[in-house]
């Protein structure tokens, strides 16, 4: 079934294809974003995990930073994932690098070492139980304003958050069969 929601994916670098499938098989149209000129009308965007010093800089290269930065301010329902947690994060405690800036969190990269550089786990998000994904992943280690939702946690450390018009997660919810990131961030965009 058709949800009627056109969902711009960020398509210069990382895992965006596996989004792009979730959403559609969910009723989406999907607008894959690799350059300016992508940026359309949109009721949502996603930004996928990779690497967000990678993801900064050809945000900056391709003159897509300012008009995406001002949709997001300016309320466009936004899916971080990983990488695009960080993109977001208005402050990022090993790095001096600021992206857009719009979620008021600290995170921290790379957070859980070599050794666990890669896992997964059962945690609960928002009320239900779902499979994680953590790939050289983000977590919080601190929200910064009293409206910044936390969903869910992983031994003691945030890894989602809602945020007003964003919802970001330090894992990958998309590299899993599991819809239910999707269909929350969804019916965010439909005022559910
Ligand atoms: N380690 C990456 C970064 O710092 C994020 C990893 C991911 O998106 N899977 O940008």
């Amino acid at each position: 079934m058709k949800s009627g929601l056109k969902i711009g994916v960020l398509a210069v670098q990382g895992a965006f294809i596996e989004h792009k499938r979730m959403l559609e098989s969910l009723g989406c149209e999907c607008v894959e974003l690799r350059r300016k000129s992508d940026i359309c009308d949109l009721d949502g965007l996603v930004l996928p995990g990779g690497e967000s010093t990678v993801q900064g800089k050809l945000l900056r290269e391709l003159d897509m930073f300012d008009e995406l930065k001002e949709r997001i301010a300016n309320g466009l329902p936004v899916l971080a994932t990983c990488a695009g947690l960080i993109l977001l994060a208005s402050h990022i405690s090993n790095d001096d690098n600021v992206y857009f800036g719009t979620l008021p969190v600290t995170v921290k990269r790379n957070a859980y070492g070599r050794q666990l550089g890669s896992f997964s786990c059962k945690e609960d998000f928002a009320g239900r139980e779902i499979t994680q994904v953590f790939i050289r992943a983000p977590y919080i280690e601190k929200v910064l304003d009293d409206e910044c939702e936390v969903l869910s946690q992983h031994e003691g450390f945030i890894t989602a958050v809602r945020y007003k018009n964003q919802l970001a997660a330090a894992f990958h919810p998309e590299l899993t069969e599991d819809r239910t990131v999707h269909q929350y961030f969804l019916d965010m965009i439909s005022g559910k």
